[in-house]
């Protein structure tokens, strides 16, 4: 098969943009596509300040490689959230890539954070997934290190499988909220909040695998060992099937429903944060929900540490 833009012998084919590229080509329709998501949906400018979460996967790092090749002012975001090896391997991948390209790299511990408490912990005491912990906890430290550390944007690798997922899932309950605020650019609703881009939406995680291949990233490759147990995998193979009968059927979900239907679930009202009375991070309601969250596992060990008695 012959390169789609240079006609030598091709390396990918991307059945989804009927497409096919040798390795300069594909290295450079990876970056366009990031450089076209990022003006098309005017992310951020040169000059302004990036938090880049980084999680040692292939789809950060790509981002991240991506970002800091094109010139942006871009510091890497990584959260130990304590779940045993798979913590201790990626936390060694962000090293090594951050310290290879001379990159700066903030470094947050859950355990060693004053709440003390890493993702297993919160999950078994509460009773919750893992992932639902881990979702509201990530979201509070990326708040809250964007947030003091004065940067402008605070830039995540979600990929097209991800954001596909994402929109079935919430379609499937019609989270009519959660449609309201899937977009690739979400501006800040509280001056603590700063501005959430994407700019991997329209790539899916093969070609971030194989962008990372062709630059030589050392990834980390095994998923998180929670992710066995999460709907967003259910939902990401019901995509693939349909994926392989029609390629294309990820991009058209997404960006049919970015064009036509987001729109209508934009107007959904959703009341202004405030400041929540514990940490003073953005709030619905008078405690925040990682605040909550950590209320109810002190309560509940302090209930079984006064039961052992
Ligand atoms: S799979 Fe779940 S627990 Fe693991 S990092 Fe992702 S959200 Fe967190
Ligand atoms: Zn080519
Ligand atoms: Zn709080």
């Amino acid at each position: 098969m012959k390169c789609t833009r240079c006609r030598e012998r091709a390396e990918v084919h991307l059945r989804a943009h009927n497409s096919a590229f040798c390795r300069p080509c594909f290295l450079f329709f990876f970056r366009r596509q990031v450089e076209r998501a990022i003006a098309g949906e005017r992310m951020f400018a040169p000059g302004e300040r990036l938090l880049v979460a980084v999680s040692g996967g292939k789809d950060s790092l790509a981002l991240w490689d991506v970002l800091a090749d094109l010139g942006y002012d871009t510091t890497g975001l990584y959260l130990g959230l304590g779940i045993g090896a798979y913590s201790d391997r990626s936390h060694e991948k962000v090293e090594a890539f951050a310290r290879r390209r001379e990159l700066p790299l903030q470094v947050v511990a859950l355990e060693s954070e004053a709440a003390g408490l890493a993702v297993p912990e919160v999950a078994r005491v509460t009773r919750r997934m893992p992932c639902a912990a881990c979702g509201t906890m990530k979201r509070h430290y990326f708040d809250t290190a964007a947030h003091q550390g004065g940067f402008d944007v605070l830039v995540t690798g979600h990929n097209l499988d991800d954001e596909a997922a994402r929109l079935m899932g919430n379609v499937l309950r019609w989270q009519k909220d959660h449609l309201a605020r899937q977009r690739p650019v979400l501006p800040p609703t509280h001056p603590k909040f700063v501005r959430k881009v994407k700019p991997l939406y329209l790539l899916g995680e093969y070609e971030s695998a194989v962008y990372a291949f062709m630059r030589g990233i050392d990834y980390i490759v095994e998923e998180c060992p929670n992710a066995a147990g999460a709907s967003q995998l259910v939902y990401k193979d019901a995509l693939n099937r349909l994926e392989a009968e029609s390629p294309g059927t990820k991009l058209a979900f997404v960006k049919e429903f970015l064009r036509t239907g987001q729109p209508a679930f934009a107007t959904v009202e959703r009341r202004e944060p405030e400041a929540c009375t514990v940490c003073g991070m953005p709030a619905y309601g008078a405690v925040c929900s990682f605040c909550s969250l950590v209320r109810e596992v002190q309560t509940k060990r302090a209930r079984t540490v006064a039961a052992s008695a």
